[in-house]
């Protein structure tokens, strides 16, 4: 069987399956799970693969079951009335704006099955292409497709990560290669240290956007030049020059290739910050002088920032530099010191500063975190007053559909008003949560929670693993300054309270560490040897593996969400609010996006609202909170159960955790922002 030999009355699942929109319609995802649910297991939910793979008899069956014919109908009914729309959020706000929105990332988090992302960043900007999507933005995204992407996780008998590529098999991706208006392969090239280094396009479809991603495994780039974006975040400083000249120069030359005139740039992060310059030099080229130029850049470009550490940001020696853009520097009229001087801080290049130069507006993505990037960057503004730095702040936000449990969907879809899907952003609708019967929510959460605990199994879970008892979840990379090992600070304590006699608590962690970050692996390593150790075996375990897939599980299925970075270094989080959206309140330090989340009764705090200058202080002070907050408020409400069993007082805070998270930190509401406040700016 492949896509393309359907039979006649099955034919369109082709269609479904070159879209991503079936990854947030969970009736298209289930169509297919339902084709061959083990095989459906195997392929990691690619429905290409599915479709290739399938027997031709299994198919020919279900072309005859009345029954999956008409669910099949339903998913493409639904898919038409979405890919053509009568009216759109944007096109009813903004009917005036035709021309698109170009959106710059290094990496999208779309589904498990496309693994060109690794953390929220990714997620972020693939949760960003969806809802702008579902609104009707004429946006497009522009990346690149690392034919190995971001690695698979296995542990040794240790604990210790280590790392494979699975190389992609471009015959099962859901994209068709770029083509221009007489029908002929786009090419783009990018000049590479003196070598033309040539890329193909491919453009995907994700709902009603399109995501143009830049390959350069092909011929005839000499070996080293096809591998040169073979993985995501790999490689040294060279490659990784490299991967951001093709993201950046090759990214405005590919939309060119296209026909597509962007009026507006949006830089997720400084990896596609040398777009600016190609943009520069293209007007250069029209005549315009240097400063003209960079003024015109400026007035149609938003730069967002992610990362309140100075270390974390993206810089190049000047010598790489140098390397790269002798050329180039002399086509923009510029003498190499006037190069290096358009994104100088110290003695190198950076990415971030190069980007703030060129963009008319910058935001970062927390109101925390635009205060600390106000901070951090006030030298390039000649030491302005910080509240006068042009960093603004949207806070990130999620995107709904992609995250939300489909049997809460379902419960939803009967308390809410019928329309809450195109609402999702209003306060007011969710207030309709308390109408839904505390046994009901209380009977999905444990639903959606056996879900979790299979699968975990499935990877590995023993008893005395038991589904009814309370969960903490903790999940995401395994960066060393989200302290995922601080709640041993205190191992003696912590073990009390996961093994208290009537309240006993159960901690989930999953997560991966950069290839190249050993403390990071040192961490996993800590976390899987502790959960060996007896008072801690059967009570905390490690998920391997994490990618969208095992997070999708987690925050659905988890009681409670943990998260406790070092503050102020958690620049937003999005992975709490996942988990509120279904019901499990978020506790964690008053970091990023929780500091404005958390009310007092939606979830709990861990520390203080203030940031600190002795980092084994405020770890003894985290750690000695968690603990007390665990013993004293969590542990108590969840086990208080009323005379039906239900734990009334627990509802009452998931019911809170759902109806004020749910709307404020969706991407419904984020997207939106980022239209009023900067792509309609000053049109
Ligand atoms: C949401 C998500 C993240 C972000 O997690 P944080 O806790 O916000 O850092 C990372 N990875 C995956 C796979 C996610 O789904």
């Amino acid at each position: 069987m492949t896509p393309n030999n359907l039979p006649q009355n099955l034919a369109r699942l082709s269609d479904i399956a070159y879209n991503l929109w079936w990854t947030w319609n969970p009736d298209a995802r289930s169509i297919f799970e339902t084709i061959d649910p083990e095989l459906w297991t195997r392929v990691n939910h690619n429905p290409i693969r599915l479709l290739h793979d399938v027997s031709a008899s299994t198919i020919d069956a279900l072309s005859h079951d009345a029954k999956y014919l008409e669910r099949y109908d339903k998913v493409l009914a639904a898919f038409d009335e979405y890919m053509h729309p009568d009216a759109t959020w944007y096109g009813g706000a903004h009917p005036e704006r035709g021309q698109s929105i170009a959106y710059f990332s290094a990496e999208f988090g779309l589904h498990e099955s496309l693994p060109i992302y690794s953390g929220g960043l990714g997620i972020l900007a693939g949760d960003h292409i969806k809802q702008a999507s579902d609104l009707g933005l004429p946006l497009v995204g522009v990346g690149l497709l690392y034919p190995q992407g971001y690695f698979e996780q296995s542990l040794n008998g240790d604990g210790w990560q280590e790392a494979h590529f699975e190389q992609l098999n471009y015959d099962f991706i859901p994209a068709a290669l770029a083509r221009d208006a007489a029908g002929k392969e786009i090419s783009i090239a990018v000049d590479l240290d003196g070598r033309m280094v040539y890329a193909r396009v491919w453009r995907f479809q994700v709902g009603r956007v399109p995501l143009y991603l830049l390959d350069t495994d092909v011929e005839p780039n000499a070996p080293q030049d096809r591998q040169v974006a073979a993985h995501l975040y790999g490689g040294d400083h060279e490659t990784r020059i490299s991967q951001e000249i093709v993201l950046g120069i090759g990214g405005v030359r590919a939309l060119r290739a296209l026909g597509i005139e962007p009026r507006f740039w949006h830089l997720n992060e400084g990896h596609s910050a040398f777009s600016v310059i190609e943009r520069t030099r293209e007007y250069l080229h029209q005549g315009m002088t240097f400063d003209v130029a960079r003024d015109s850049v400026r007035a149609s470009t938003l730069f967002t920032t992610h990362t309140p550490v100075p270390a974390g940001n993206d810089v190049f020696d000047f010598g790489l530099v140098d390397k790269h853009f002798s050329h180039y520097a002399s086509k923009l009229g510029l003498s190499t010191q006037q190069f290096f001087d358009l994104a100088r801080e110290d003695s190198v290049f950076s990415m971030t500063v190069l980007a703030l130069r060129f963009s008319a507006a910058a935001n970062g993505v927390s109101e925390l975190h635009g205060q600390v990037a106000r901070k951090m960057w006030r030298w390039l503004w000649n030491d302005r007053a910080e509240n006068d730095v042009p960093i603004g702040s949207v806070t990130n936000g999620i995107h709904t559909l992609s995250w939300l449990a489909p049997e809460l969907s379902e419960l939803l879809d009967e308390f809410l008003p019928r329309d809450w899907r195109d609402r999702i952003a209003d306060c007011s609708l969710w207030e309709a949560i308390e109408k839904i019967p505390d046994e009901r929510l209380w009977g999905v959460q444990n639903l959606v929670k056996r879900r979790l605990f299979d699968f975990a199994r499935l990877r590995g879970l023993t008893p005395p693993f038991d589904p009814s008892a309370l969960t903490l979840g903790f999940a995401r990379r395994f960066a060393t300054y989200k302290r995922a090992v601080l709640m041993f600070h205190d191992p003696e304590r912590l073990k009390r309270i996961l093994n208290h006699p009537e309240r006993p608590v159960q901690i989930l962690f999953s997560g991966k560490a950069h290839p190249a970050d050993d403390p990071g692996k040192q961490f996993i390593l800590q976390v899987v040897q502790r959960s060996r150790e007896p008072g801690f075996a059967g009570r905390i375990a490690f998920i391997q593996d994490y990618d969208i897939n095992v997070a999708r599980y987690l925050v659905q299925g988890a009681d409670v969400w943990l998260n406790n970075p070092r503050r102020p270094l958690e620049a937003s989080g999005t992975s709490g609010m996942k988990a509120s959206l279904n019901g499990a309140p978020n506790f964690s330090v008053l970091d990023g996006w929780w500091r404005e989340g958390f009310t007092g009764s939606n979830g709990w705090s861990i520390g203080a609202d203030a940031n600190w200058d002795d980092q084994n202080a405020q770890d003894a002070n985290d750690a000695e909170s968690f603990y007390a907050t665990m013993e004293n408020e969590i542990a108590p409400l969840y086990y208080a159960r009323g005379a039906d069993g239900v734990p009334h007082g627990w509802v009452r805070t998931m019911k809170a955790a759902i109806k004020t998270v749910a709307p404020r930190f969706s991407t419904q509401r984020m997207v939106k922002e980022y239209v009023e406040k900067y792509y309609s700016a000053g049109k």
